[in-house]
């Protein structure tokens, strides 16, 4: 007896697709290829990382996916939707610890957004920044201004504004990359707990192979400058407490290898026709 058509499984179609997206920055001398015919998908609750090599395009992609730049080949979409514009549905946590302005307060600074896109009124953006100030650890900070707290608190509180705008994708732009390792740490321990706690969907950017193993469920590697999809690999089996064992240390050899290593004998793995195929598991 065949199964009724009800029954058939079918698979969600995904939040985020990037479709051979090609990435130009144009100057009047010149035009600089940052990525080349990128694609990728990302689903409801992926922790999906881009992770590549400086200069490889992870950041021209986050703004692209933002809505910032557009490409000049190719397409994104977002709930089917092209994406031609920035949007209060991505918002971008970036590395800098200056994205807050300074003349306001923490509370202040998660407030405004909330007011300006999602048209809250004051009171409820006050209870909504408490709320998520709380999550981040911040509750006690809330009128204190940015100058006087430590990095760490200062992506803390970008984290906790841009959690705040319930946004579709949260983008993140190597947000730990200049914290010292313990912090680094411990905000990545923090972004996996908000994430168990609201599994919102992440696109994260990092050029650190043992970060993408720890935060990412997915990984995208990224070939040296233009960036090219090298392979696309699942890592959700890794967490902070595998960070060391044999497994992890394998696949972070693995990853660089394929991120570093091309020379003939991996070329197949360099092309983007083929490197969808690449995928590792
Ligand atoms: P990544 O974030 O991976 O380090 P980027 O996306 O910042 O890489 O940059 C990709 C490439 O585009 C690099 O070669 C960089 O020099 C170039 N690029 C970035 N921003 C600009 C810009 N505003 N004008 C011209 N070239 C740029
Ligand atoms: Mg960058």
């Amino acid at each position: 007896m065949s199964a009724p058509q009800s029954l058939r499984v079918v698979a969600p179609a995904p939040l985020l697709q990037v479709d051979g997206v090609s990435l130009e920055y144009r100057t009047r001398q010149r035009v600089v290829r940052a990525t080349h015919q990128v694609s990728f998908d990302v689903h409801a609750a992926d922790r999906f990382v881009l992770l590549g090599p400086s200069g490889c395009g992870k950041s021209t992609l986050l703004k692209a996916v933002a809505g910032f730049v557009a490409p000049s080949e190719g397409e994104i979409r977002l709930e089917g939707r092209r994406v031609a514009a920035p949007g209060p549905d991505r918002v971008v946590v970036f590395q800098e610890f200056d994205q807050l302005p300074p003349w306001k307060t923490v509370r202040q600074n998660i407030m405004f957004p909330l007011r300006q896109a999602r048209g809250m009124s004051r009171a409820q953006a006050s209870e909504c920044a408490l709320h998520y100030l709380d999550k981040v650890g911040l509750a006690g900070f809330a009128d204190a201004y940015p100058h006087t707290l430590s990095g760490g608190m200062k992506q803390r509180v970008a984290i906790a504004r841009a959690l705040a705008m319930r946004p579709k994708v949260l983008l993140m732009d190597e947000p730990f990359a200049a914290l010292d390792a313990l912090t680094r740490r411990r905000m990545q321990e923090e972004l996996l707990a908000l994430w168990e706690d609201a599994a919102f969907t992440l696109l994260f950017v990092t050029h650190s192979i043992e970060e993408a193993l720890v935060v990412g469920n997915r990984i995208l590697l990224l070939s040296p400058h233009p960036g090219r999809v090298r392979a696309e690999l699942n890592s959700h089996q890794f967490d902070l407490a595998s960070q060391g064992g044999a497994e992890f240390q394998a696949t972070a050899q693995r990853i660089h290898r394929l991120l570093f290593e091309t020379g003939t004998a991996g070329g197949a793995e360099g092309t983007t026709a083929s490197a969808r195929t690449a995928q590792a598991r």
